[in-house]
């Protein structure tokens, strides 16, 4: 979850995992950094952060292209959503006989 939660405005329209969100407190800006030293900050943020994995499927549901999300990138995003895809293909085309899957 990129931007910390405004709890004035935000407790009741805000999925309840975000209320605890470690970066409910930190500057919004921190987690849209310009360059790779600010991914990684943001990034150690959210590595001790107890609800990583429904920010991070949170941000791919909603194809969120910008800032840190769950630990993730945006490039990481990209590729995740890319590699959800293929497999999605995949899994509708049956591999011919004899041929394992993912050849
Ligand atoms: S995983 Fe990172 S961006 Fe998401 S809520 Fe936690 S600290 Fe914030």
């Amino acid at each position: 979850m990129a931007a910390p939660i405004d709890a004035r405005s935000a407790e009741s329209a805000v999925p309840e995992w975000m209320l605890s969100a470690r970066c409910r407190d930190r500057s919004v800006s921190e987690f849209f950094p310009s360059d790779g030293v600010g991914v990684e900050a943001a990034r150690r943020v959210c590595d001790a952060c107890e609800v990583q994995a429904e920010c991070r499927e949170y941000a791919l549901e909603l194809r969120i292209d910008h800032g840190v999300w769950g630990g993730t990138s945006e490039r990481q995003r990209r590729r995740i959503l890319r590699a959800g895809r293929r497999e999605a293909r995949e899994a509708r085309i049956p591999a011919p006989r004899g041929v394992p899957r993912g050849r």
